[in-house]
Formats: structure tokens, C-alpha cells, sequence
């Protein structure tokens, strides 16, 4: 099998990669500090642990396992957090990033797969966004993914390496056989704070802010299923592979849904009634990121069947209620 670095690994996103990694034959490594991510979220190869900052660990585990790819998802990723600590995320993802390209580099493995974000779009005025729409975050999440994306274009130019950038809008769900799924602490995401609040582990879910100029004054984003955005991922490994050159793909599925309408939805699939108490806006927030991923669906063959607000609910509602991992 061949191997790949999955950065984040033990994370909620990265997780699911190296399911969908070795289902399509791949030896997913993780790379992970544990400070966010889950030692028992680490179910379908190695683990090795290390922090990004650490060069010298880096180095050891490229001339162990000899990758052939990297898959970068370990970051920071909390708007709130990123806006009152931006140095935090500089360091965090930007130097943190730049080490881990710089240690790719130095091995030879040249083909890189990095989870960029709708955060680097900023505030676009509700229009559905594309590869081509211009970039100007509004938080430092957002501009530290946008920084990391220059510097693979740099590094490409420089030093020949690869990379597919996936620009990813609202990621949801869980896997739907329960082997992993969505799990933070602190959580700050929408869905799984709502579905502390349905059962009760928490006493409401907070709307954050109702005064926006959208339909019902709630954000609107677009919920992409955490199983559909991975298999994006190894089809990306697979246009590396297949020589054919860096570039970006945007994943969404071109449908917005509102908070409200997120709330809404979590009521039906749940059957349950969702606590809610109306709040200010987050700073950092964008109204709406909304994406057509109509180039991922042409170039890249991505076929996202399970990205329904039901199914991303109903699965991450399954794993909330089964699922658990412990430190
Ligand atoms: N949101 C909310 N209450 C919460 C958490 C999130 O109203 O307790 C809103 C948030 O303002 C945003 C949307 O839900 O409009 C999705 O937020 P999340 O943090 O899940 O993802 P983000 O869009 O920040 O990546």
C-alpha cells in the first residue's frame, strides 16, 4: 500500500480521509500532535505523533514511511478563536505549514493535497463562488489558509511541487457505519451543538446574530457531507498521481441553507424539538458562502451522493448518540 501523510489525522475531517484513503488502497500515516485530535480517532493506519513546529520530527517520519503524498489537514480552524488570538493562527497554520512544505520538499515527496477554505473568500455579497472569485478574508482563519495557498504556488514555482487546493465551504455528517465522526472540545460547529442542545447536554443552541440581511436574518452556508469532501480528496491524490499539475477545486453543493433552516431541518430528522435562544453576531462571521462545485464535478469526477441536510444530520445524529472518543 502506498503510503500517504495525513496531517490532522486525528482529527474530525482527517479521520474520515484515511478511511476513504485506505478503502481506495493508500497506507494513511497520521501526523498529529493529539492536542486537538483523538488518539481513538486513529482506526485505519499508523500513528505518529509530533507537532508541526518540531522540523526535526518531521523529517524522521518522512525518511520513515517515505510518502508518496502529503494530505495536509491539521490547522486551527475556530473563527472566533482566530479573530481574538490571530497570532495563534499565523503561527499555527501559517509557520506551522510552512515547515511541513519546507520537510516535503527536502524528501522529495512532491505531491501535496492541502484543505483550504470558503474562509479565504471573506465577505463576497451572496453570490455563489467559484475556483476564480477573488479572495479577501475577513478573519485570520481565513487569511492564514489564504497565506498557505500562496505558498505552495511559491514552492511549486521554486522547487516542482504539486498541489490540489480544495477550498471546502460548511463540512457536516459523520461516517455513516460509526467508526468516526465529529468530535471537539471545545466545539464551536453548528450542527453538533445543536445536537448537544436537542438532548439536552446543553441548555440551548445560541443563533448568532438575526439581523442579517438574508431571508430569515440568519448566516447562510453550504453543508458538504464529511464522507463526499474526503473521496474529493483521494480523487485529488489520484489527479497528482496522474501528472496533472497543481490547481484548486472549490467543494460545496451550490445550496445555502440558513441557521434556521439548519435548526429546522435538525427538528425533523431528530424528531425532536431544538432549544434555541436568539444572540449577537460572531465577529468574523461572513453572511453567506455559498459554492458551485461544477469544475470538482467536471474535472475531477467527484460525485457527492450523501451531502442532503437529512443525511449529514442523520448520521452526524447517530454518531452523537453512539459515539465517543476518550483521551
Ligand atoms: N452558529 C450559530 N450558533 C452556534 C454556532 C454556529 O448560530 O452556536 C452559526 C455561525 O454563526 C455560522 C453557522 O452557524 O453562521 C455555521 O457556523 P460553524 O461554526 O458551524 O461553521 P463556520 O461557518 O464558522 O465555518
Amino acid at each position: 500500500m502506498t503510503p500517504v501523510l495525513v496531517t490532522g489525522g486525528a482529527g474530525y475531517i482527517g479521520s474520515h480521509a484515511c478511511k476513504a484513503l485506505v478503502r481506495a488502497g493508500y497506507l494513511p500515516v497520521t501526523f498529529d500532535s493529539l492536542v486537538t485530535g483523538w488518539r481513538d480517532a486513529v482506526k485505519f493506519g499508523p500513528l505518529e505523533q509530533g507537532c508541526l513546529m518540531d522540523r526535526a520530527r518531521l523529517d524522521e517520519v518522512f525518511a520513515k514511511w517515505r510518502p508518496a503524498a502529503v494530505m495536509h489537514f491539521a490547522a486551527l480552524s475556530q473563527v472566533g478563536e482566530a479573530m481574538a488570538q490571530p497570532g495563534k493562527y499565523w503561527r499555527g497554520n501559517v509557520c506551522a505549514s510552512l515547515n511541513l512544505i519546507e520537510a516535503a520538499v527536502a524528501a522529495g515527496c512532491l505531491d501535496f493535497v492541502f484543505s483550504s477554505t470558503c474562509a479565504t473568500y471573506g465577505d463576497q455579497d451572496g453570490v455563489v463562488l467559484n475556483e476564480d472569485s477573488p479572495q479577501a478574508p475577513i478573519n485570520s482563519y481565513g487569511a492564514s489558509k489564504r497565506a498557505i495557498e500562496d505558498m505552495l504556488r511559491d514552492f511549486g514555482a521554486a522547487h516542482g511541487l504539486r498541489s490540489v487546493i480544495f477550498r471546502y465551504f460548511n463540512v457536516a455528517g459523520a461516517d455513516p457505519e460509526g467508526e468516526v465522526g465529529e468530535f471537539h472540545r471545545p466545539e464551536t460547529h453548528l450542527i453538533p451543538l445543536m445536537l448537544d442542545a436537542i438532548d439536552g447536554k446543553r441548555p440551548a443552541l445560541t443563533l448568532f446574530g438575526t439581523d442579517y440581511p438574508t431571508p430569515d436574518g440568519t448566516c447562510i452556508r453550504d453543508y458538504v457531507h464529511v464522507m463526499d469532501l474526503v473521496e474529493a480528496h483521494v480523487l485529488g491524490l489520484k489527479w497528482l498521481e496522474a501528472g496533472r499539475g497543481s490547481t484548486v477545486f472549490c467543494l460545496g453543493t451550490g445550496t445555502g441553507f440558513s441557521v434556521r433552516e439548519v435548526v429546522a431541518a435538525s427538528g425533523s430528522v431528530t424528531n425532536r424539538a431544538v432549544p434555541i435562544v436568539e444572540g449577537p453576531r460572531r465577529a468574523g462571521d461572513a453572511v453567506a458562502l455559498v459554492s458551485g462545485s461544477d469544475r470538482a464535478v467536471a474535472e475531477l469526477g467527484w460525485r457527492p451522493t450523501r451531502s442532503t441536510m437529512a443525511q449529514m444530520i442523520g448520521d452526524a445524529w447517530r454518531w452523537h448518540q453512539t459515539g465517543n472518543y476518550e483521551r
